[in-house]
């Protein structure tokens, strides 16, 4: 087993603030590249969004019309994960399924985006798509089975956690970045508060990485540098029964109610859409989004309307934005990273926002890459290939 080399305590190559799968895919990436790392988070490890995500596996299907930068990220990750990550994934394949004649209409565009983005698909008469999952609406026209899934919102980070922890790396949960600590216009590490003991203390870095999604824009302004997030929350319904076995997608432009992704013996109707100013805004469920929900999603599987409801929550997208959008849903699901010595004049300072959960060890390649760069150093990216340990490592000792 490769261990990297340690420094003193508290001193380290690359600090990463923040515990969700983007952070959890950086740190093994650096930990795979010989660096000695630390990742801080305030909370428990996924506290934030990746916790609370919906679960499906994106094919890029659904981004193939509109956002095709987005779809082709998800398309090459989904099969990268299917390699390295398989316990964490149920492989049940997704359907777009038209309901409508606009639905019906927008079935040629969405075929020849899925082509030109590199996604399979599979056209299906509606009588084929009700033999596969007879909880379907009687009214469905067509549909396309494509290579979704449902993923695992816990364990996919928690394989990454456990591998990075197995290469030397250290992990530090409710420990919180108060400020950054700097010399000469250049980031030197990080103040954090370790919420257990209650004690303040510094770490030291030649590089900190900036992967606090929602809050990415709260931790740059630490270091007077701007990344243009827009915490965009979204409401999930669980509901008792699992009413399909792949995860339901309408035929339609992204909107709201649309998707229906089964998890285990629930099935969960998402999302809706909207801006706030932090994520903190976004604890509870708005008025009438779950019924809504519900309602539009029962177009696509009429059980859900009788089905008990489980649960209902928010979590908010580290969507990167434009003041202008309305709603969220034109804004793309792609991904950025941000070097803040060459865009702000801040060195030892890099961010990477954006993206989706499917998306996380592409992230990191990217934002490992940049800072691999800003070290003067080449080693190779080893994650595509790299099987991940399983999620129960994670806990275990010795
Ligand atoms: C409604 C909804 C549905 C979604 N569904 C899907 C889906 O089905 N499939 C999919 O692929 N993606 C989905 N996504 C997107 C996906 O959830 C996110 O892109 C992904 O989880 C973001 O991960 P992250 O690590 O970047 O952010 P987070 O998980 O939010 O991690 C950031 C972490 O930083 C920590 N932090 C913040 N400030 C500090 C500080 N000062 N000090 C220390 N730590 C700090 C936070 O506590 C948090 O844990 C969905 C998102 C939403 C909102």
């Amino acid at each position: 087993m490769h261990t990297p080399e340690k420094g003193p305590a508290n001193r380290f190559r690359v600090i990463v603030v923040g515990g969700g799968g983007t952070g959890a895919a950086i740190l093994h990436d650096l930990s795979l590249r010989g660096f000695d790392t630390v990742l801080v988070e305030r909370g428990e490890s996924t506290s934030g969004t990746t916790g609370r995500h919906h679960g499906q596996l994106h094919s890029g299907a659904r981004y193939a019309v509109n956002d095709q930068e987005s779809a082709v990220e998800c398309v090459e990750e989904n099969a990268i994960l299917r390699r390295i990550a398989r316990p964490a994934l149920e492989l049940n394949d997704g359907l777009f399924v038209a309901v409508s004649d606009e639905d019906e209409a927008f079935s040629g565009r969405f075929l020849e985006s899925c082509r030109a983005c590199g996604i399979s698909t599979r056209l299906l008469a509606a009588e084929e798509a009700l033999a596969l999952e007879p909880n379907l609406t009687p009214g469905v026209r067509l549909a396309v089975q494509v290579p979704d899934g449902t993923m695992d919102a816990w364990r996919l980070p928690m394989m990454f956690f456990s591998t990075a922890r197995s290469q030397g790396a250290d992990i530090r949960t409710f420990t919180e970045v108060l400020g950054l600590e700097s010399v000469a216009g250049g980031v030197t590490g990080v103040r954090v508060v370790d919420r257990r003991a209650e004690r303040e203390y510094t770490i030291k870095g030649d590089l900190v990485v900036n992967a606090a999604g929602p809050w990415a824009g709260q931790v740059a302004r630490m270091a007077g540098v701007n990344v243009p997030i827009r915490p965009t929350p979204g409401v999930m319904v669980a509901v008792r029964g699992r009413l399909s076995n792949m995860v339901v997608n309408r035929l339609s432009p992204p909107g709201d109610a649309d998707i229906v992704v089964p998890q285990r013996n629930l099935s969960i109707v998402g999302t809706t859409s909207w801006f706030v100013e932090t994520p903190e805004e976004a604890l509870d469920c708005p008025e009438g989004h779950v019924e809504m929900l519900l309602e539009k999603g029962a177009e696509l599987i009429p059980g859900l309307r009788q089905a008990p409801v489980r649960a209902a929550w928010v979590a908010a997208r580290p969507l990167i934005g434009d003041k202008k959008e309305e709603s969220g849903r034109g804004m793309s699901r792609a991904f950025r990273c941000y070097d803040h010595r060459a865009e702000d004049g801040v060195s030892g300072f890099v961010s990477v926002a954006g993206g989706k959960a499917t998306t996380l060890r592409a992230m990191a390649e990217r934002a490992v890459d940049l800072v691999c760069a800003k070290l003067g150093l080449d080693p190779p990216c080893r994650t595509r290939d790299k099987v991940l340990l399983p999620h129960q490592a994670f806990f275990s000792r010795g």
